[in-house]
């Protein structure tokens, strides 16, 4: 009997891998429609000074409604989007609808606020990479001066004489870069005197447990001194609650991101925000 129901055991461990790379390979070929079946969409988080409890910029994040399985989230369809390669034309996208967005905000009279957008490892290290985005910076008519772009750490491992080049031309059109998920990565933080950065965000890790963790409090503290120290403002990333706030501002944190303030919204319920403000 045992061996009966081992073979079962086998057999339903065959069919729920199987079930699991026939999603994986159905993401892969419909990642590829998504952008055609208009399933991609924008969301934006706000990003608020720790002093004045105003906002000071949006973080645009990209969603998936796929046509069947519903809301697929970008920390699983991001990666595969690097796989296979398409994480360029998503990346164009994502510039383009921010562009069309801050344009149609103007349009209305909306006041205008800087927006950032995530740029994978991959798009950063692509040598045309600055070329498209003054192309559609261009074509849109976007004022790069409300553009932001976000990077991890790990885009500087390979080639990093090619970032800072890249980074530098970025920025003397006057893009805004920052480093994401600081303190995750696996560079050495070295690279902070030779980037040209103006934002280190704090990983939410760190924030997770800053009231109960005295280790990742001293790790924050560190981490706000270090960018302080190169002329960089600092954002803490995943503020849920009172006590991380109240902690945040104690130790001098220029501004945060989190759902204490507010989830990412949808253009229109930010755009209230917006006006309201
Ligand atoms: P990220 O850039 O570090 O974005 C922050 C993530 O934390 C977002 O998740 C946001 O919804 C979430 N978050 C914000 N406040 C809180 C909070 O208080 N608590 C918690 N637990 N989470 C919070 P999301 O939107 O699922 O995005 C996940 C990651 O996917 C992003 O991390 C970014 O690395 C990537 N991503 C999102 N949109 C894009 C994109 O357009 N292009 C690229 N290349 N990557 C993207
Ligand atoms: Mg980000
Ligand atoms: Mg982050
Ligand atoms: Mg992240």
């Amino acid at each position: 009997h045992g061996k009966t129901k081992g073979g079962n055991q086998v057999n339903e461990y065959k069919s729920f891998m199987g079930a699991i790379y026939n999603e994986l390979i159905s993401l892969e070929s419909d990642i590829i429609k998504a952008v055609q079946f208009n399933e991609f969409y924008l969301v934006y988080q706000p990003k608020v000074d720790v002093k004045t409890n105003k906002m000071i910029g949006l973080e645009a994040l990209l969603r998936w409604k796929h046509h069947q399985l519903g809301e697929i989230s970008p920390s699983r369809f991001i990666p595969i989007a690097e796989k296979i390669g398409m994480i360029h034309s998503i990346g164009e996208w994502v510039l383009r609808a921010v562009c069309q967005q801050y344009l149609e905000w103007k349009r209305i009279g909306v006041p205008p606020i800087l927006i950032a957008i995530n740029v994978s490892a991959l798009e950063l290290q692509q040598p045309c990479f600055y070329h498209r985005v003054i192309r559609i910076i261009e074509q849109m008519g976007m004022d790069p001066k409300y553009l932001e772009m976000e990077i991890t750490e790990n885009s500087f491992i390979h080639n990093p004489e090619e970032c800072i080049e890249t980074m530098e031309k970025l920025r003397s059109i006057g893009i805004s870069l920052s480093i994401d998920d600081f303190g995750t990565g696996y560079s050495s933080i070295g690279y902070l005197k030779k980037f040209p950065i103006d934002y280190l965000k704090i990983d939410q890790s760190f924030l997770k447990d800053v009231c109960t963790d005295s280790g990742s409090a001293e790790i924050i503290k560190s981490m706000i001194h270090l960018g302080h120290t190169f002329g960089l403002k600092v954002v803490a990333e995943g503020v849920e609650g009172e006590h991380a706030l109240s902690f945040i501002r104690n130790v001098a944190c220029d501004y945060y991101q989190g759902y204490f303030y507010s989830q990412p919204l949808e253009a229109d319920k930010v755009m209230d925000k917006l006006l309201t403000s």
